[in-house]
């Protein structure tokens, strides 16, 4: 079997599918894509393209490694992320060629289902309330919530307060039981983090995500040592080799790996191995499209220490288009009481509808990040 063309299509909301055909009929898709990039990262795929025309699809970790090594400089948002969508279209070709979910070709399943988790919207603390109550009743078990907006190097503690009004009103809202995830995005920084991590611990987060920046992640030790609940960092790492000084550093409890940023199938299987070997949990980032959300439940499947999976369907960003439009059949990805089932279709267990793909490539997008501003004119993080 040979790689005979790489296609890409950038779609709404605001991902990229990559179609990989072979000479066998068989084709495999993925997703290279990072959020406001998706052009720069479809021009990494087609450089990358050189290497692949006419290879054998089904060397996937010598494929893997050449263009990982291939090419001198490596890593990073934009290679890793092109890397990840080859990757999972390989797997998706080898798992049908073989009739077998990717899964099976890892080992075979070790749990029968996923839990999910869902977006909250919401500012104000009632509009927080009825989101999460209405997520409950729904069936899901856990939600994630942004924990503040911008907020300055040293701002005021009244912040701090409406942050933690803002939790205060969920955990309230949906009683003990139910998990609260809470993603900072990196929008503060140390001095801050310190007392507002601190505050958060009566209300029993189940994970606090990115309280600070991928870039200060050394002073973790500092500002959440000894705290009651679990910390969450990964989206903007993209390699074993990024993960591995936070797990030595030993205060990051939940990697959140990118399985279409951190090099694929391929590498997210072996950042969740890394994770085992210290006791540390993998929640696999997904708020991007059917195809990443597909390779991180293979990956779910067959990693011991995986334990929710984050998902889009309905979050803010997904104007235009949304998860499961694109879908042949929409079953595989339909959660029910909180949970999806372990995907049992060939390749990536999911079936793309190409010509829906290229009617709404017709459209494709040019998402960006909103650029915030201080109050003094600064730029702030998003
Ligand atoms: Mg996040």
């Amino acid at each position: 079997m040979k790689i005979t063309a790489l296609k890409t299509w950038p779609v709404p909301p605001r991902w990229l599918f990559l179609k990989i055909e072979t000479d066998e009929g068989v084709a495999g898709w993925g997703e290279p894509v990072i959020e406001g990039r998706a052009a720069t990262v479809e021009a990494a795929v087609h450089e990358l393209s050189d290497y692949l025309i006419g290879r054998d699809p089904r060397r996937i970790e010598d494929i893997w490694q050449t263009l990982y090594r291939g090419g001198f400089y490596r890593g990073g948002p934009i290679l890793m992320s092109a890397i990840a969508g080859i990757d999972q279209a390989l797997w998706d070709i080898k798992g049908k060629a073989l009739g077998v979910p990717v899964h099976e070709l890892l080992g075979g399943a070790v749990r029968d289902r996923m839990r999910m988790y869902c977006w909250i919207g919401g500012d104000r603390p009632a509009d927080i309330a009825r989101n999460a109550a209405e997520v409950v009743a729904k069936g899901f078990t856990a939600f994630k919530m942004n924990g503040s907006p911008e907020m300055a190097i040293v701002d005021s503690h009244r912040k701090i307060d409406e942050a933690v009004a803002r939790v205060a009103e969920a955990r309230a809202a949906v009683g003990p039981d139910i998990g609260i995830a809470i993603d900072f995005h990196g929008r503060v920084h140390r001095p801050m983090a310190k007392a507002l991590l601190r505050e958060l611990e009566p209300f029993h987060p189940l994970f606090v995500e990115e309280p600070v920046l991928p870039e200060h992640l050394h002073c973790l030790p500092q500002i959440a040592g000894g705290l009651g609940y679990p910390i969450a960092t990964g989206e903007r790492l993209f390699s074993r080799y990024d993960f591995r000084p936070i797990l030595e550093a030993g205060h990051v409890d939940i990697l959140q790996p990118d399985l279409s940023h951190c090099g694929g199938i391929t590498e997210g299987r072996k950042i969740a191995v890394l994770a085992e070997t210290y006791d540390v949990a993998i929640a696999p980032h997904c708020p991007l499209g059917p195809l990443t959300l597909a390779a991180s439940l293979q990956l779910d499947a067959v990693a011991h220490n995986a334990f929710i999976q984050e998902q889009s369907m309905g979050i803010h960003y997904n104007t235009g288009n949304d998860v499961l439009d694109y879908l042949v059949d929409p079953a595989p990805l339909q959660i029910a009481d909180g949970y999806l089932p372990i995907l049992s279709g060939p390749g990536l267990g999911v079936e793309i509808n190409e010509a829906f793909v290229i009617e709404r490539a017709k459209e494709g997008h040019r998402w960006r990040n909103p650029t915030w501003r201080h109050d003094d004119g600064s730029v702030a993080e998003w």
